[in-house]
C-alpha cells in the first residue's frame, strides 16, 4: 500500500511541479499589477513606485535644483540620474544631493 501511494505521489510529482511552475509566476504577476509598489528606494529602502527615481519622502528632501534637473526628460538624464545613484551610493545625505544639468 504504501508503494503504491509513494508510485503515484512519484507520478503526479512532475504534474504538481508543472503547475507550481506555471501558477507562481502569473501569481506574482498579478499582485504587482495590484501593489505597484514594489521596488525599494535608492536612498531609505523604502517603497516606491517602478518609475519613480526614489521614494516621495527622498525626492520631497531633495534640493530643488537638483529636483528640477532629474525631472527634464532630455539626452543628459540618464547621466543625472546616474550622478544621483553614486552620490546616494557614496552616503550624500538627500538633501544635499547636487546634480549638475
Ligand atoms: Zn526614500
Amino acid at each position: 500500500m504504501d508503494d503504491l501511494i509513494a508510485r503515484i505521489v512519484g507520478a503526479l510529482w512532475p504534474l504538481i511541479y508543472l503547475t507550481a511552475a506555471i501558477t507562481l509566476p502569473v501569481l506574482l504577476a498579478l499582485d504587482s499589477q495590484r501593489n505597484p509598489m514594489t521596488t525599494p528606494c535608492r536612498s531609505c529602502r523604502a517603497p516606491k513606485p517602478p518609475r519613480m527615481y526614489l521614494c516621495g519622502n527622498c525626492w520631497g528632501a531633495l534640493p530643488t535644483p537638483a529636483r528640477r534637473a532629474l525631472s527634464r526628460h532630455d539626452s543628459k538624464a540618464f547621466a543625472r540620474l546616474r550622478e544621483l545613484h553614486r552620490q546616494l551610493d557614496a552616503d550624500v545625505p538627500v538633501a544635499e544631493v547636487q546634480v549638475t544639468p
